[in-house]
């Protein structure tokens, strides 16, 4: 294997098993490693300290392990079994009213790089970083070795997800069967999960405990969700017994897919509308009086040096919301945005209360699910934040 020295004192996140090692960092490599290549890392002092994959770019070593082992098939599995032990602890495996759920979260999961979400029978796997996908079939393998006869199909999704300029060629492809029954389940709920073109791996598992609570807000409620993707929010609304539910997309694929997902859970329902329209527009516009809104916008800031255009983006969506609630309201609002931080996001809510001089309190402060789990380490993992606001 390849090595990659450290310069003096660059051991010290390691020493406390942070995944990341960074360029700046690195002293010297025995040979120039691949893109993707699993390399060994040794302190200045010729220690080891580390095995993972290497990647051109600011992370150079993404750490897979702390002790010498080989990155094979067995290596793999382990990792896998333990993921899935974890999803069992929460109770989210093996229940017939709910065959979603994410198997693996990168760090979360000691797998850097590497994500797997569970639909019924199909795997839909996705690589963050070139290591994971160099090891694709490796870890395909193991992963039907772990899940046995509860996995028909692995889809491997990272056409948008790898850097283009390591030129890996990778397209979407099913690396195990080949199925087309798309409809999972989420709480009794069903929804088809567009695995082939659909955004992350076709579905946002994160917001399943945030739907649930919503549902028990939604009795008699008009409810307007915001940025619905596939629909998911409303239709927790309507089984909560709203009266009526309005869903917000500025994807037309994305409105296609909620009024499919209609069909499926409530059909012929009238209480339900779709509109394909930028929800900025829509809020400044609307003329129904609603008292449940739910705003989940995509991640508004990628990076820490878009914090600031962030949070006035979240203080001026927010602030719409505030100006048209009705009094007595209840608003969910989220940020998935991994660089903006509890802290700020809650400034950027209270910023958008005060300039709409309404008078707000804190019901629930949400944030992801178990089953995206945050390493101890690496604090970084925490991404997804709510409240959920009595509007006065
Ligand atoms: N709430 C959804 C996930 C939201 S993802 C769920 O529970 O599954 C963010 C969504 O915002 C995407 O579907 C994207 O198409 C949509 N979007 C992005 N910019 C938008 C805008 N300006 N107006 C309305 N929708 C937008």
């Amino acid at each position: 294997m390849k090595q990659v020295f450290l310069k003096r004192g660059k051991d010290e996140s390691l020493r406390r098993f942070h995944p990341w090692i960074f360029s700046g960092a690195i002293h010297h490599m025995s040979e120039q490693p691949e893109e993707g290549e699993v390399v060994e890392v040794y302190t200045s002092e010729n220690e080891y300290i580390a095995t993972g994959h290497y990647q051109i770019g600011s992370i150079m070593v993404r750490v897979l392990s702390f002790e010498q082992e080989n990155i094979d098939q067995k290596f793999y599995a382990h990792r896998l079994a333990v993921a899935l032990d974890v999803r069992k602890s929460i109770g989210v495996v093996g229940r017939a009213d709910n065959t979603t759920y994410r198997l693996v979260h990168g760090e979360g999961d000691n797998l850097p790089g590497l994500v797997i979400d569970i639909y019924g029978k199909t795997a839909v796997m996705q690589a963050h970083s070139v290591g994971m996908h160099v090891d694709r079939l490796t870890i395909a393998n193991a992963l039907k070795d772990v899940m046995q006869d509860s996995l028909d199909n692995i889809y491997y999704k990272s056409e948008t997800t790898l850097p283009f300029k390591a030129e890996l060629g990778q397209e979407n492809c099913f690396l195990l069967g080949g199925s087309t029954d798309d409809v999972a389940i989420e709480n009794g709920l069903k929804f088809h999960v567009d695995w082939l073109k659909g955004q992350k791996t076709g579905f946002f598992v994160d917001q399943r405990n945030n739907r649930s609570l919503l549902e028990h807000y939604a009795k008699g409620r008009k409810v307007l969700n915001m940025f619905c993707y596939t629909g998911g929010f409303s239709f927790y609304a309507m089984r909560g017994g709203a009266e009526l539910v309005h869903s917000v997309d500025s994807s037309q694929k994305a409105i296609d897919l909620t009024n499919a997902n209609v069909e499926l859970n409530f059909p012929g329902d009238t209480r339900h509308k779709a509109f394909a329209e930028d929800a900025f527009k829509f809020l400044d516009q609307m003329e129904t009086p609603y008292d449940l809104i739910i705003l989940d916008p995509p991640a508004f800031a990628k990076h820490k040096d878009a914090l600031r255009n962030a949070l006035k983006g979240y203080t001026r969506l927010n602030k719409k919301a505030f100006e048209k609630i009705k009094p007595g309201g209840i608003l969910f609002t989220f940020s998935c945005s991994q660089a903006v931080d509890k802290d700020h996001f809650r400034t950027a809510v209270f910023s958008a209360a005060a300039a709409a001089k309404r008078k707000v309190r804190i019901l629930h402060q949400l944030h992801q699910p178990a089953d995206h789990p945050i390493n101890i380490y690496h604090p970084e993992g925490e991404y997804l934040k709510g409240l959920v606001l009595y509007v006065e």
